[in-house]
């Protein structure tokens, strides 16, 4: 599981910093990726990696300002034109309001897809669970930004515990149906009456991860909520210490306030996005050097930039 930064920017985009989308992608889990954003110019970044649109299967929408919505219409446009690829169904998740901006642009421009898209469109009143599968579970809460805005807690369910081969040989289990029985928790009777417990060659299940993916905000309780344990705590950090009063005014967050988000939270570790383009790469070293002095586990992302989950 990787998180990869296609656009790390606020507001506009810069020469360094595309403005804001990210992939999460779970290939090895379920063989698709998801997009959380999808500012101008998504599909340019796309470009630039080994992400094949067609595998975008998901794309959640933290709220509808330009630079985080206006790659929507050109993405679904391009992901049509895969050549000799099946045209597989998409989803959108995000405000009331996405569903008309997509089917607008894609009307009055004359575009038509080849596949499917259902929207998933929330208010203040119905957020909490908004997606499970049989491997993931999706939350979203309201956080505190200009216009309803949301963040988004994904969570993995626990995975469950592999079968230990090598000590079943090693205990005379010979290789075949047993196996099965043993892998399904069944305890089975060996010819020469030896009994074998499951749970002695199962390993124990291990935690799903959490991944805890934010929109723009000011700080907020709902920010630490859906971060609790978080492995990644995705966060912005328009401005840097000192400015929390126009941070405030503005509808956004201090590395400060995103690192005292991550340390309540007891989250595991904290990307910062959504980076002003008047900070010079010295600022960003001191945007993780003061955020550092808060909760240390910190790092100031780039566009491109893949993290392992
Ligand atoms: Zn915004």
């Amino acid at each position: 599981m990787d998180i990869q930064f296609l656009g790390t920017g606020a507001g506009q985009p810069s020469k360094a910093r595309n403005v804001s989308s990210l992939a999460l992608k779970l290939l090895d889990e379920i063989n698709e990726v998801w997009l959380f954003d999808c500012g101008e110019g998504t599909q340019n970044r796309i470009l630039e990696t080994t992400i094949r649109p067609r595998k975008v299967s998901k794309i959640f929408i933290t709220h509808l300002h330009g630079d985080h919505i206006f790659g929507l219409p050109g993405f679904l446009s391009s992901r049509a034109f895969q050549a000799n690829e099946e045209q597989t169904d998409l989803d959108i998740y995000g405000p009331q309001g996405i569903k008309s901006f997509v089917l607008t642009s894609l009307r009055v421009s004359g575009s038509r897809l080849p596949y499917r898209i259902h929207f998933h469109e929330f208010d203040q009143d119905s957020l909490g669970k908004i997606l499970e599968t049989d491997k993931f579970t999706v939350y979203a809460e309201e956080l505190d930004h200009t216009i309803f805005c949301v963040g988004y807690r994904v969570m993995q369910k626990d995975l469950e515990g592999t079968l230990d081969a090598e000590k079943l040989k090693a205990a005379g289990v010979p290789f075949g149906p047993l196996f099965g029985k043993i892998k399904n928790g069944q305890d089975v009777v060996l010819e020469d009456g030896t009994e074998i417990k499951a749970a002695d060659y199962i390993s124990a299940p291990r935690p799903g991860k959490i991944i805890t993916i934010l929109g723009d905000t000011r700080k907020t309780n709902a920010s630490v909520r859906l971060a609790v344990n978080a492995d990644v705590l995705v966060h912005e950090s328009t401005y840097g210490k000192g400015d929390e009063k126009i941070a405030r005014n503005h509808g956004h967050s201090t590395n400060m306030q995103a690192a005292q988000v991550a340390a309540e939270a007891s989250a595991k570790r904290l990307l910062l996005n959504h980076i002003s383009a008047r900070f010079l790469s010295k600022d960003i070293s001191q945007l993780k050097k003061d955020a550092a002095s808060i909760f240390e586990n910190v790092h100031v992302v780039k566009d491109l930039e893949e993290v392992e989950i």
